[in-house]
């Protein structure tokens, strides 16, 4: 995708399969079904799609996907791709030393997991960026390290600890300009600090909702996660998102959906909407 200043290219950072009755919250499989088809262990595909973005002179990570730290018995659960976003970054033949920025929406495993690798010569995780500062949310980074939540399984200690220890870790606080037109919108519900990105370029407006949103089968306002945090909220935000989105005629960039990643968004009554895969930006 490429417009007058900003360029975006999309990157595979490798895919899951997650339990569909978690994906869908209170929703009865009888309608989820239809959106997303579960395999023989109930779970349904989804990938991780990250954004590699370029605005004046500076190159942005947008998630990290999987990663590549994995038991076999990681790999087996969740179906985990050997493919990360290291390699689809390789493949464009793009140094990691390059990247200036990456942003983290929220600190799960399938977000963060490929912002460190193992250094098999250290014999430990290390950054896999290892100029880029990390930008997170302060709140979701205390979260994650206090063990709010219960959530520690997803908050993986190989994929924080060395973002720490290496000094290269930018926790920030509510919404800002993190680039010339890259913004971050911090939509509480799946966490309490998510936080999303919005770009803007002349009368385009894009935004990576993250898991506000994951799939385009999340589009029902109450098509949510069991694992959010905070549901109602999570509602809200989607809501108001969706609104403002189908307003401004907008372009979602979801980067769990295994089908698309870029939909519009067309208002069809209260509180529904109805998402169009989109063109690439021209
Ligand atoms: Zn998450």
């Amino acid at each position: 995708m490429t417009s007058d200043r900003i360029r975006i290219t999309l990157l595979d950072g490798g895919r899951l399969r997650l339990d569909g009755g978690a994906m869908f919250g209170i929703i009865p499989k009888a309608l989820w079904q239809r959106l997303a088809p579960a395999d023989e262990a109930n779970r349904i595909q989804l990938t991780t799609t990250c954004l590699l973005i370029e605005s004046a002179g500076r190159r942005l990570l947008v998630e990290t996907g999987i990663g590549n730290k994995y038991t076999p018995r990681d790999r087996e659960i969740f179906a985990l791709s050997e493919h990360w976003l290291l390699d689809s970054l390789l493949a464009r033949g793009i140094d990691p030393v390059s990247i200036d920025t990456v942003v983290l929406t929220h600190l799960h495993f399938d977000h963060a997991g490929g912002a460190t690798r193992m250094d098999d010569t250290l014999g430990k995780p290390v950054p896999t960026f290892p100029r880029a500062e990390y930008v997170v949310q302060r709140g979701e980074w205390e979260d994650a390290m206090s063990g709010y939540c219960v959530m520690s399984a997803t908050y993986r200690t190989e994929n924080l600890a060395p973002l720490a220890e290496s000094g290269r870790l930018k926790l920030v606080e509510g919404d800002g300009e993190i680039a010339p037109g890259v913004w971050l919108r911090v939509l509480p519900g799946h966490t309490r600090h998510q936080q999303g990105v919005i770009i803007r370029d002349g009368a385009r407006t894009l935004i990576q909702p993250a898991d506000l949103m994951p799939t385009a089968a999340h589009a029902g306002v109450r098509y949510n996660m069991s694992y959010d945090l905070l549901p109602y909220d999570n509602m809200k935000n989607k809501l108001r998102l969706l609104n403002e989105a189908a307003g401004g005629g907008w372009t979602l960039l979801l980067g769990q959906d295994a089908q698309h990643t870029a939909y519009s968004v067309n208002r069809e009554g209260e509180e529904r909407f109805r998402l169009a895969p989109a063109e690439p930006v021209a």
